[in-house]
């Protein structure tokens, strides 16, 4: 009875009266229809890496050369030969895994370096780590946010923010909308024991910029914590690379800062800045900690990319001169990139279908994004998401342009030529 054309992901998040074996194989009908159609990024066995140009195996064609937009290396650190050889030279000092939790035995004398350097980063005096910022999120909130307390989130904080509040009671504000989160502050006062308003620095789907001044001003003046993700804003945003807090000048005002190293630090990992004592106290409440192995040696790497960030400037400067170039040639060519200040670059289709439409005739031209639909953002902001690194070069650039020139005329996706 299912209509593999219309299904979408909650279909299958709970499928009546069926076991978790049949909703598997209705998913993987669901998967392979798609799949065929060449409309799925997920499990590309070929991807060659994760560089500017890859090489993929796309279903019944020769293994092709493809520039990729599908990877949050924002300064191309995880190709840096400083930061390789710091991976590498942290698993010949320590060997190649952590072998027990951090609680437990795991918290060896490079994660305490790499828990200093990152508070410093942030100009504050401690942090945790964690193995991803998803748990980094996920595992601080349900440590701290219980039943008597609140949790309001900017509607488009990351999946793992929410996670992290289903042990809460939980408000969502529309993105961005400073009116509505006044409300809800003033609506709930005297209700719970604490309130947390839960934002992105740059959110992940938009690439736009939280309102921290706003957040934070007024959050204070209703008696709230407040906690932010900036998982892409770190190393992309403000005048040294220190994301959302820096470009508005707010170091030590942001109760909890959390983020990942998955992303401009070119490895994997996550971590919470915060006041000594409360990091103290989630590294014996948060069970991800407690219960889940400690980062590996090779992280050792992550010591040389948040220095890179002040050593070599010019990753930035490069990165942002790609993302002008981008942004400037697509809006000429009238398309709807939201409200973008970041490397994350969606185009706008608002259907799943046009979505999906777009992506494969981008991979015709040889051009490698992601589309993004439900339930990472509602059907009706379907979008193709570029991320753009300072690997690319301008020629990438041109071509992906030049792409998007034909996909826009062939689909009729933007206003082209603009009317100013
Ligand atoms: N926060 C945001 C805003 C993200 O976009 C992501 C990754 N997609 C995460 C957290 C999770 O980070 P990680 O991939 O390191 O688990």
């Amino acid at each position: 009875s299912l209509n593999l054309e219309k299904a979408s992901f909650k279909d299958f998040e709970n499928m009546e009266g069926k076991s978790p074996f049949e909703w598997a194989e209705a998913f993987d009908r669901y998967v392979q229809n798609w799949s065929g159609r060449g409309h799925w990024n997920y499990y590309q066995e070929g991807v060659s890496g994760c560089m500017p140009e890859v090489e993929l195996n796309l279903p019944g064609q020769p293994r092709t050369r493809f520039v990729s937009l599908v990877s949050n290396d924002y300064l191309g650190f995880t190709q840096h030969p400083a930061v390789k050889a710091a991976a590498i030279a942290g698993i010949e000092k320590y060997g190649a895994g952590s072998a027990a939790s951090p609680a437990i035995g795991g918290h060896m004398g490079y994660h305490r370096q790499i828990e200093d350097k990152i508070a410093r980063f942030f100009r504050h005096e401690s942090a945790m780590l964690y193995t991803t910022g998803y748990t980094a999120n996920s595992a601080t909130m349900q440590a701290l946010l219980k039943r008597e307390d609140l949790a309001i989130l900017d509607m488009a904080v990351h999946a793992s923010m929410y996670e992290g509040c289903q042990l809460t009671n939980v408000k969502v504000f529309p993105h961005n909308n400073m009116e509505k989160l006044e409300r809800i502050l003033s609506d709930s006062q005297g209700h719970y024991r604490t309130r947390m308003v839960i934002v992105d620095g740059v959110y992940s789907q938009p690439g736009d910029i939280a309102k921290l001044d706003e957040v934070v001003k007024l959050a204070k003046h209703y008696g709230a914590y407040v906690a932010m993700d900036d998982a892409h804003g770190v190393g992309v945003v403000g005048n040294t690379g220190r994301g959302a807090i820096e470009l508005y000048d707010l170091f030590g005002w942001v109760d909890i800062i959390t983020g990942t190293f998955s992303k401009t630090f070119g490895h994997l990992g996550g971590y919470v800045v915060a006041d000594p004592k409360l990091v103290g106290f989630l590294k014996f409440q948060a069970r991800q900690h407690i219960f889940s192995v400690a980062m590996t040696p090779a992280s050792c790497c992550i010591l040389k990319s948040v220095d890179l960030i002040d050593e070599e400037p010019w990753w930035k400067e490069r990165l942002w001169t790609n993302i002008n170039y981008l942004r400037t040639g697509l809006l000429t060519m009238g398309f709807d990139l939201g409200n973008t200040q970041s490397a994350i670059i969606p185009v706008m289709t608002g259907d799943p279908n046009l979505n999906a439409e777009a992506c494969s005739l981008l991979l015709q031209a040889g051009i490698y994004a992601n589309q993004i639909g439900y339930p990472a953002v509602p059907r009706k902001n379907a979008r193709i998401r570029m991320s753009i690194t300072a690997a690319h070069t301008l020629e990438h650039m041109d071509k992906i342009l030049n792409a998007w020139d034909w996909v826009g005329r062939k689909l009729n996706l933007n206003k082209y030529p603009i009317k100013t």
